[in-house]
């Protein structure tokens, strides 16, 4: 490390106690900056990343709301408007009993490298509730979602900040939030993205985040003149971006064979082939089951029960070609990536926002492997819905097939801005400093037109 990261770190975590994701987040991005600093000492003169550490602003905010016994709730609310150079603030809402602070802040700094990578003009946050869905009754959700708007819609607006989803924010509750912020606002406008499509979505938005993770793997893949046919996948995660990753993958010739919740993971050696990827959507979209039932109605599928506490998540220790974890931050730790890379394991493509340790990083950079980090792999979510904002603000809808291949196209450009950057400042094939650097240039270059605001 650095002096000046060193120097800057301490920093960060004086002023930032108790935040340790987003310390991580922050330690990242300074060592692949330092290599810019070397040749371009402007942005350090000018305190370029000292700045965009800082949020622009941070809400937080009481959510009460009532149970279906009557009995009175409280949560907390969130939201990190974390950049808006380049710009309005644009990034999900995360429901989840872990929220806090640090994790938002982390996800909302990491938000502004990914938006500036798809090449649209979004700036970066992020927010959320510590609030629980899972259990919640649809009135209790919907409860709570409009007692949380009742206040977040003073702080957003197509022009301001457009939210989204992201964990335990799906279909659902993106409508009670959009349903109550035009009822307090009277006006109908594309201030959410991820919306239902005969209300303002766009066709691709669910599938965005894993298509694009597996397109960001073929495009890696292809760097080595290989396709993902006949390639064995391992997939964490169940929800939205596990889901779609798994799809892509069967489309293009690949076998997902595991699928994980909270509770545990199933290992299903035949692939999960489109018909049962259909029961797991069904499993988890409509009756909000676990995993573990998958293991119960496909005989050619194991399950294990994991545990966060255990040194080491053993759906990573199977024989596979590629991974794409899709589920939270941290996930892999080192000892996960060393099981990776002893089976195999050669492309990894980050569905999940920072789910590789520090450590873990380490190890797929030592084994030279094919490692997309999630703010390029998973850059596919917010760049449909960029092009959701560009649909809307023209009051028009393109087709499956136009956003699809508009899709893709970003996904090949980021891929591309990765591989040249990392080129550019000497650490060739390193996906993590061509994604950092690649994002930082034009959100900088940007605050340095703009002046000290
Ligand atoms: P969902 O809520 O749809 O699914 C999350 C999945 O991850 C569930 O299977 C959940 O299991 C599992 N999970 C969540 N927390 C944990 C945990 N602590 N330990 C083990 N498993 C866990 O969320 P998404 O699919 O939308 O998001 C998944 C990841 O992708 C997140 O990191 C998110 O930030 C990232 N992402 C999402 C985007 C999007 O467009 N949705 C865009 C870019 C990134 P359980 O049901 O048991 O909680």
């Amino acid at each position: 490390m650095s002096e000046y990261v060193k120097t800057l770190m301490s920093q960060v975590k004086a002023k930032n106690p108790s935040e340790p994701e987003f310390h991580q987040a922050v330690q990242e991005v300074a060592e692949s900056l330092a290599l810019v600093f070397e040749k371009h000492p402007e942005y350090r003169a000018t305190k370029i990343l000292e700045r965009i550490i800082e949020p622009e602003r941070v809400i937080m905010f009481r959510v009460p709301w009532m149970d279906d016994h009557g009995g009175i709730q409280v949560n907390r609310g969130f939201r990190i408007e974390m950049n808006s150079a380049i710009g309005p603030y644009k990034g999900g809402l995360r429901f989840h009993p872990s929220v806090n602070l640090g994790i938002l802040k982390f996800l909302a700094f990491e938000q502004v490298f990914k938006d500036s990578l798809t090449t649209l003009p979004m700036g970066g946050g992020k927010g959320g509730s510590d609030f629980d869905p899972k259990g919640k009754s649809d009135n209790e959700v919907m409860r709570f979602c409009q007692s949380f708007m009742n206040e977040l819609f003073r702080h957003i607006g197509p022009n301001t900040d457009v939210p989204a989803g992201d964990i335990g924010v799906g279909g659902r509750e993106i409508g009670f939030l959009f349903g109550q912020y035009k009822k307090l606002r009277n006006e109908f406008s594309g201030v959410f993205t991820g919306k239902g499509l005969n209300w303002g979505g766009s066709l691709i938005r669910p599938e965005a985040t894993g298509y694009g993770a597996v397109y960001f793997a073929a495009e890696m893949l292809g760097t080595r003149a290989e396709t993902l046919e006949g390639k064995a996948c391992l997939v964490s995660g169940s929800g939205n971006v596990a889901q779609y990753t798994v799809e892509k993958i069967n489309q293009l010739g690949g076998k997902a064979v595991t699928l994980s919740d909270s509770n545990g993971y199933i290992y299903d050696e035949e692939g999960i082939s489109p018909k049962k990827l259909q029961f797991v959507m069904d499993l988890k979209n409509v009756r909000r089951g676990r995993i573990e039932e998958y293991a119960e109605k496909f005989k050619s599928a194991i399950y294990k029960p994991t545990s966060l506490s255990a040194p080491f998540n053993p759906l990573w220790n199977h024989k596979a070609d590629c991974a794409f974890p899709s589920a939270t931050q941290n996930e892999i730790n080192e000892k996960d990536a060393r099981n990776l890379v002893k089976n195999g394991v050669y492309c990894v493509s980050e569905g999940a926002n920072m789910p590789t340790t520090l450590e873990g990083e380490k190890v797929f950079l030592d084994a030279g492997i094919l490692y997309g980090p999630g703010k390029a792999a998973n850059a596919g979510g917010v760049a449909v819905s960029g092009l959701e904002m560009s649909q809307n603000s023209m009051r028009l809808t393109w087709s499956r097939e136009e956003v699809d291949q508009r899709l893709h196209q970003i996904m090949k450009s980021i891929h591309k801005t990765c591989v040249e950057m990392a080129e550019r400042f000497g650490t060739p094939g390193n996906y993590v400093n061509g994604a950092n650097i690649g994002g930082f240039l034009k959100v900088a270059d940007a605050m340095m037109d703009q002046g000290l605001v």
